[in-house]
């Protein structure tokens, strides 16, 4: 399936947001029967388990018990790459290598991934790193972050400038304003403060906007596929449901893509404007086929 997307949405699965939506448990999780009632003997869901969720924009934050969908989406096409059903209690930054291996492992080309601060922790960009896929994480308010640890170099000429990144080095170059300190340039091997994409950079700000596809993604699942509400209990039942909801969902992505290419040959005929030669171009017998 993603092979297919690939083939037919060159950008799918390069650039990848990744989150984590809760998904309520169809059972009561409540420790007690009532109100300083007797304790719950037996759960109707024994794999559902208590989770946090953390308060985004208009969302409240607190608890809730059930599961939780951890999900790759491709934020050129909005479309899941690689997706995993897991406890709520589980901690979500332990789906992201798992999620990256998946996405590559189903031929997508990852490059970059962003999260949002939650998954701000050293393992995730070693994991990342590790994977050759650059981290568009932001930085929560840490010791070294309050003592100023993650701002550029900078000198009496000012603050000094990104000058790119070497990947192969794993290191981003800074350079005096001026040119007037000797050396003028200087290497800084990434980290977590101080990653290949500087978070000063616009590529960093306008890449980081695109982690919205995620949430809107999961938005989508669950009011129009039908994610949620849960009707069936047990991890593995779960897992089922979430899967099937989002091949049905890249299936027809696929069959839409497919109808659209095969048939464009014909609009193009009806296309005055186009030179003829376009009607005749060797791809095009290929293409009907599909
Ligand atoms: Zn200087």
């Amino acid at each position: 399936m993603v092979a297919g997307l690939k083939d037919k949405l060159p950008r799918y699965g390069r650039d990848l947001a990744i989150d984590a939506s809760d998904l309520p448990a169809y059972a009561n999780g409540q420790r007690y029967l009532s109100k300083n009632g007797p304790e719950r003997e037996r759960y109707s869901d024994p794999d559902a388990s208590w989770g946090h969720r953390s308060a985004v924009s208009t969302r409240k934050g607190g608890g809730f018990y059930g599961y939780r969908l951890h999900a790759a989406v491709c934020t050129a096409t909005d479309l899941p790459v690689a997706w995993r059903v897991a406890t709520g209690r589980e901690h979500e930054t332990l789906s992201v290598a798992p999620l990256i291996d998946t996405a590559k492992r189903r031929g997508a080309m990852v490059a970059t991934a962003a999260l949002d601060k939650g998954y701000d922790n050293n393992r995730v960009y070693a994991e990342l790193a590790e994977r050759d896929c650059l981290p568009l994480i932001p930085l929560r308010q840490t010791t070294a972050v309050k003592n100023g640890e993650h701002l550029p170099p900078s000198c009496q000429h000012g603050t000094w400038t990104f000058a790119g990144s070497d990947r192969k080095r794993g290191a981003a170059k800074w350079r005096c304003p001026t040119g007037e300190c000797a050396p003028a340039s200087t290497w800084r091997k990434a980290s977590r403060l101080h990653p290949l994409v500087p978070r000063e950079t616009e590529r960093w700000k306008s890449a980081y906007r695109k982690r919205a596809s995620v949430e809107r993604e999961f938005g989508r699942l669950k009011n129009q596929w039908g994610l949620k509400p849960l009707r069936v209990r047990g991890l593995d039942r779960v897992r089922l449901h979430a899967d099937l909801t989002i091949l049905i969902k890249l299936a027809c992505v696929l069959t839409r893509a497919r109808a659209a290419t095969a048939t464009r040959p014909r609009q193009r005929n009806g296309n005055a404007r186009r030179p003829s030669r376009r009607a005749s171009t060797p791809t095009r017998p290929e293409v009907r086929q599909r």
